[in-house]
């Protein structure tokens, strides 16, 4: 207990001295200060906070002292603004008034209820519905091992693992956190994380250790070892998982009776997205950064929030076990034959609430009625679910019946306590049903029936008295009180009270009736705060069905989510995949699942049919100019492997795919302008990584490696990288690799694996018509001035160009004084001397000979025309 000092220090009031005192405990949290019906910050959290919510920042006399900059805003504003802080990356310590100020002697007691921080929010105005909302912790180990523990508190969904240094960003970048909890000293951690604005927050160090940790969990858990949970062994996941739970617990003040469970987790189980690839392939944002164009926005049509956290969760997992996969697709395939049961299901799942995160706010006492009716009518939907199943069920059984707990007396429980229709606030009443609770009844009454007590009351002292004119009344002086005239003064009993005298009357009162009175006064007060009471046992008894409510949420995500996989698949003819252990990978007209549903309507996408084999065709070399289709296709074909491996349907008409282990992607030029990095360093970066991490099973897609550098580099440097993939034979990954250097088509003739393939483009006066067909074979020339010319590039420029290409051909160029010569830098002619240009061109003519489709004569003019080459004719 702070002492209360006679004299102010330094001229601060009273009231400055408990703020201080407060907030030297919380340094590098705002403080959120409860003065009245106003919250209050000061100093340079004022200061952000007229930042941050955008309000005036003013400011408050300290005593003699000094002014302090001060920002408030009233207390019913709280869960808007309180998210702003959060979306911004703070976090917030709320300081309440903990005694009645009509009570407290001096300055009223206040302490901290609550600090809420990113990774732990709750608020319906921060959470979007569909995505979860992750802490993670991690406790770094020996040799690179890290311990790592994630939770959503708004589900209860908590998780923890190791792994290995170099995964940590690949991991990260899948579960893009809120915040991250890290030990006191660790201080590698965090500089190798690469995050943007996540927040990173520190408990003492031997919150870390292990026996504490573990410890923290059997008390959670209730439970004498981790075995269960399969944490047993795995020491640094169990210190990175109890320190978030001491975090929680003791640091926030977070009840968390909804997180009933800790899963162990191995990267081992699924498909690793690094964040060049989740980038790449425009899985969860897009390259302009909208939602619109990913992956996830295309596919998801579920009708669920949890379906929607779930459909997200897959498609960051991949799996990799083919009977995992098959589990899913048969389900899919089953739902998708049934159509009248899918939409029977999928109508019942809009209907039901988000049983997860209902629970989660009864679980951080955050709830209201309205999350026990809408518990109650979702629970009230499964007989009807399980019927629908069962119908499809009839000659098939994939929809192993797990043994799920019967919720139907719960439901019951909740309908006969909890009215339909409860109000938002558990703080207003009516929230319980009549005839629940006897002194519930009792006070409602009193409230309900005190008109009909008084004319009964005055009735029966009217009869009793013999008093006709006798009247009972109410004023806010003296409450409730008898009035007898005069007249009748001699009938007044012994047992009334005389209270007031007036001039023809007189009042009084009687034990019965005050005791009435204290009742009908009081009856709101208590009647509200019994209401409260029997809302909290009920929640009680609900969150004790906890694990049981969340086995069954699961089951309702997973059932939209492949009920979505069924729709799309309906609605756009996806396909089953054919899943097995091979190397090979075959898609018979593919699509692009994306670009599919954004082309016009008078614009049909061109399906394209893809062989590949580790074994054999390993890497398929795609030339073709600009703009004809190529990073649609290497990008449609890490697309499909991804959904096959989810257990979705695909958009193609079959497929065979050997599962793979990872998808590598360099796709386009990317920038990576605020990370400081130059765009070719981003490439070789992501390059490398390709290069040490692939396997046998990857899946490899280059997009125009070598761009980022000048002509001859970047050459060089694809041409390297075709070689090495192709040379390492134990680990030859299946590989798409896109080019607009038709150079390289000549390695198809040295490396076995290589094969050519080209988009399909027609000449048609002068003008490139872009057929979007793959087809073998090499492209012969790059368009791009055919391009530039469709993009409007003016005809002079156009011409320019192609004299110039003419004679780049000869091996000759004219550089010309006016400006449209320099404006052909990228073609980059200061790289070779124009004698080795004319000798690297030789020798490509030579190499692209075909000798078997060579006539003699056309032997003989072709000898005559290098020979004129070489001597400049
Ligand atoms: P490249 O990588 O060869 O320059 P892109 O793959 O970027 O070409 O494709 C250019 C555009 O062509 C895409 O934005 C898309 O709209 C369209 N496109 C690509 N492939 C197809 C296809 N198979 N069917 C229809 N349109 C396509
Ligand atoms: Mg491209």
């Amino acid at each position: 207990m702070a002492k209360v000092k006679k004299k102010p220090e330094g001229g601060a009031t009273p009231l400055m001295r408990q703020y201080y005192e407060i907030k030297r405990k919380y340094p590098d949290v705002v403080l959120l200060y409860r003065m009245g019906d106003f919250y209050e910050t000061f100093d340079e959290d004022a200061k952000l906070t007229a930042e941050v919510l955008g309000i005036t920042l003013t400011s408050r006399a300290n005593g003699k002292a000094s002014q302090v900059p001060l920002a408030g805003f009233p207390y019913h504003a709280l869960d808007s603004y309180l998210y702003k802080y959060l979306d911004s990356g703070h976090r917030v310590a709320i300081c309440e008034q903990v005694e009645d100020p009509k009570q407290a002697k001096g300055i009223v007691k206040r302490e901290v209820v609550e600090v809420a921080t990113p990774g732990s929010a709750m608020s319906e105005h921060f959470l979007s519905a569909k995505e979860a909302n992750f802490l993670v912790a991690l406790a770094p180990g020996e040799d690179d091992a890290y311990g790592l523990a994630f939770i959503d508190v708004s589900t209860g969904r908590f998780e923890a693992m190791e792994i290995q240094g170099g995964q940590l960003n690949s991991l990260m970048a899948t579960l893009d956190p809120r915040e991250i909890l890290l030990a006191e000293n660790d201080e590698v951690s965090q500089s190798l994380l690469k995050l943007d604005g996540t927040l990173f927050s520190r408990v003492e160090d031997w919150v870390y250790h292990h026996e504490f940790a573990r410890n923290e969990l059997l008390k959670k858990f209730n439970t004498r070892s981790l075995r269960g949970f399969g944490l047993e062994k795995l020491a640094l996941a169990t210190a990175a998982a109890g320190a978030i739970l001491y975090y929680l617990q003791q640091y926030q003040g977070r009840e968390l009776t909804h997180v009933t469970r800790i899963r162990s987790l191995s990267m081992a189980d699924w498909m690793v997205l690094d964040n060049d690839t989740l980038r790449n392939l425009e899985l969860f944002h897009s390259m302009s950064g909208r939602q619109r164009g990913t992956l996830i926005d295309c596919l998801d049509v579920t009708v669920s929030a949890a379906g929607g956290r779930l459909l997200r969760e897959w498609m960051q997992k991949p799996l990799l076990k083919r009977d995992r996969i098959q589990a899913r697709l048969d389900k899919v395939q089953r739902l998708l034959e049934c159509d009248s049961e899918r939409e029977s299901i999928r109508e019942l799942l809009k209907q039901c609430v988000d049983l997860e995160r209902s629970l989660a706010r009864l679980g951080t006492n955050r709830a209201s009625a309205r999350d026990l009716a809408g518990i109650r009518f979702t629970l009230e939907k499964l007989p009807e679910l399980k019927t629908q199943i069962e119908q499809m069920e009839q000659e098939t059984a994939v929809f192993s019946s797990e043994e799920s707990s019967d919720l139907t007396s719960l439901a019951a429980t909740i309908a006969s306590r909890i009215v339909d229709e409860p109000p938002l606030s558990v703080k207003q009443g009516g929230m319980i049903r009549d005839g629940v609770d006897a002194e519930l009844d009792e006070i409602r009454g009193i409230a309900r029936n005190a008109k009909e007590w008084l004319t009964a009351f005055q009735k029966s002292e009217r009869e009793r008295l013999g008093i006709p004119s006798l009247k009972v009344g109410y004023n806010k002086v003296f409450g409730y009180y008898i009035e007898i005239t005069h007249t009748h003064k001699d009938r007044v009993p012994e047992d009334y009270i005389r209270k007031q005298t007036l001039v023809n009357s007189e009042r009084f009162i009687t034990e019965e009736l005050k005791e009435y009175e204290e009742k009908v006064l009081t009856a709101e007060e208590r009647y509200t705060a019994r209401e409260l009471e029997l809302f909290n046992a009920l929640q009680q008894e609900v969150l004790a069905f906890s694990s049981a409510i969340q086995t069954q949420a699961a089951f309702l995500a997973q059932l939209d989510v492949l009920g979505c996989f069924a729709q799309l698949a309906h609605d756009r003819h996806y396909c089953r995949p054919d899943l097995d252990e091979s190397l090979g990978l075959e898609i018979h007209n593919g699509r692009h699942p994306v670009i599919e549903q954004t082309l016009p309507i008078d614009e049909a996408f061109i399906p394209n049919d893809l062989v590949a084999d580790a074994l054999q065709d390993q890497i398929l070399l795609i030339t073709g100019p600009n703009m004809a289709g190529k990073s649609t296709y290497l990008r449609q074909a890490g697309l499909i492997v991804l959904m096959a491996q989810m257990g979705a349907y695909i958009p193609a008409d079959s497929a065979r795919i050997g599962i793979v282990d990872r998808i590598f992607t360099r796709v386009g030029a990317s920038d990576n302008l605020t990370g400081g990095e130059s765009t070719f360093m981003v490439e070789m970066n992501e390059t490398a990584n390709i290069l040490n991490n692939a396997t046998q099973r990857s899946l490899i897609l280059l997009d125009e490696i070598g761009r980022g550098t000048s002509t001859y580099d970047g050459l060089a440097i694809a041409w390297a990288l075709v070689e090495y993939l192709h040379g390492r034979t134990e680990q030859a990954a299946r590989t798409l690799f896109a080019t607009h250097y038709h150079e390289l088509v000549s390695l198809e003739k040295v490396l076995d694996r290589v094969k050519n393939y080209t988009i399909a483009v027609r000449e048609f006066d002068d003008q490139v018509i872009f057929l979007r067909k793959i087809i073998p074979g090499g492209a012969d020339k790059s368009y791009g001035i055919h391009v530039a010319q469709m993009a409007g590039v003016p005809l002079p420029v156009i011409q320019r160009a192609n004299e110039i290409l003419q004679s780049l051909d000869s091996g000759e160029v004219a550089v010309r004084s006016d400006t449209i010569a320099e404006t052909v830098p990228s073609l980059d002619m200061n790289q070779l001397s124009l004698f080795e240009k004319q000798e690297q061109i030789l020798r490509q003519r030579l190499q692209e000979i075909d000798i078997n489709h060579l006539t003699p004569m056309d032997a003989i003019r072709l000898v005559d025309e290098l020979l004129k080459e070489i001597h400049g004719k």
